[in-house]
């Protein structure tokens, strides 16, 4: 942990937006501030007989598009500035992605590390029973985030169904495919980065089959990413990371890291820091080595101003919300790093929610391809109107990505009659 409150980062991101966009000072404290927000406690009868209190939050942060939209995290270090900052995220990517959508998020204080499946599920469910008068498909949809999976998707799904009495599933995406999961769900958040990578690494002239990558965190958006840059682009992966601390290529490899090995490791061992015959990398060292595109896939403010200086990658793209702080990106500019913002580079996944919710309002399913065409038009546009108008404000790119989707939530606001 840093210290740095990553609600502090994000309305100083909406005031330089504001400034951008010569705002009102009564639309811009508008952005500023949540809508609505309900903080939660959740008695959990543990394994052991004892009952335990979880704290819990959902945050509508802006619905002026449409129903708010956003994951739902388990996490110990969980706050609800974390929460708050991470909602106005999602308002920003699902204006950027042009998604009928506004932005919300939810968080449960909690290590599922250290709880059962059983105990899990209760919590799931508790959360669910707690929120259920705030949320709804017309209202507010979550999802999986940082230590949340379709299993727990299905369970929130099926408490919400039985509260209601009938058969909800449009009240929560990224769920398992048997019961309304959309194909291409699953890696849809890195995949989306692919596409957005693809895009940069045309804009600089980098052939991405000669490309060194680092990748920093090592869960579902992390080991996705590894394998589809080896996938995809036969980019080769030199540093990978989790929690616990990561590893780095010898020198003369040449074939750089399996990410499938890599991901057999950490399910064995518990951290990809494990991988035999790898020189062992600090997290801190990965984001400092010489590669060409680094990718944050963790949690915020991993580059500040203390580090940014030193990265050498030419791309990062932010598969992490929040990864960098707003005085790291003045130096990554300076610098000539060419970031890819998170809430343009990790959309790939509230884009395929998207084509979930539309599926199950629809009760149809498309083919993995067409979800995965949709959203490459998707990434692709937003991509480039993002590139384009940080050339014509001559902005960095993320507030060029600021001032495209705030433009759209405060015209939204305006023909509502709320500003
Ligand atoms: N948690 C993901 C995000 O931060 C996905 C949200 C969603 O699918 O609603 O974008």
């Amino acid at each position: 942990m840093t210290g740095i409150n990553p609600f502090e980062v994000a309305k100083q991101q909406i005031d330089a937006c504001a400034g951008i966009l010569k705002l009102s000072p009564s639309v811009t404290t508008m952005l500023k501030t949540p809508m609505r927000e309900l903080h939660v406690s959740l008695p959990v009868r543990m394994d052991d007989g004892s009952i335990r209190i979880f704290q819990g939050f959902r945050v509508q942060y802006n619905d002026a598009r449409g129903p708010a939209k956003g994951g739902i995290r388990f996490h110990p270090d969980e706050t609800i500035d974390t929460v708050r900052a991470l909602s106005s995220w999602m308002t920003w990517k699902c204006a950027l992605l042009d998604l009928p959508l506004g932005g919300g998020k939810g968080g449960i204080i909690c290590n599922p590390k250290e709880l059962s499946v059983g105990e899990l599920e209760r919590l799931s469910r508790a959360y669910i029973r707690a929120v259920f008068q705030f949320i709804g498909p017309e209202r507010d949809v979550p999802a999986p985030d940082v230590y949340t999976t379709p299993q727990i998707m299905a369970w929130m799904m099926d408490e919400y169904s039985i509260i209601s009495g009938k058969q909800q599933f449009g009240v929560i995406t990224g769920k398992p495919l048997a019961i309304g999961g959309s194909p291409g769900r699953g890696d849809a958040t890195a995949r989306g980065g692919m596409f957005t990578i693809r895009e940069a690494a045309k804009t600089l002239g980098i052939d991405l089959s000669k490309a060194k990558v680092a990748v920093q965190g090592y869960g579902n958006a992390g080991y996705h990413a590894a394998r589809l840059c080896h996938e995809l682009f036969g980019s080769e992966i030199v540093a990978i990371c989790d929690s616990k601390g990561g590893v780095c290529c010898k020198v003369e490899s040449e074939v750089g890291i399996d990410p499938e090995v890599a991901y057999t490791c950490k399910n064995q061992t518990g951290s990809v820091c494990n991988l035999p015959g790898m020189e062992y990398i600090s997290n801190e060292e990965l984001l400092e080595l010489d590669v060409d595109i680094l990718i944050p896939a963790a949690i915020e403010n991993i580059i500040t101003d203390k580090n940014a200086g030193k990265i050498k990658a030419k791309i990062v793209a932010e598969l992490a919300n929040g990864p960098t702080t707003p005085e790291a990106d003045d130096i990554l500019y300076k610098n000539g790093v060419h970031v890819i913002p998170d809430f343009l580079c990790n959309a790939g996944g509230v884009t395929v929610s998207y084509f979930e919710m539309v599926q199950n309002f629809y009760m149809y399913t498309w083919e993995e391809a067409e979800v995965r065409e949709r959203l490459d038009k998707k990434m692709t546009a937003a991509y480039h109107s993002v590139l384009n108008t940080s050339r014509e404000y001559k902005i960095n790119m993320r507030q060029a990505a600021y001032v495209l989707a705030v433009e759209r939530v405060v015209a939204a606001m305006k023909l509502r009659g709320w500003i």
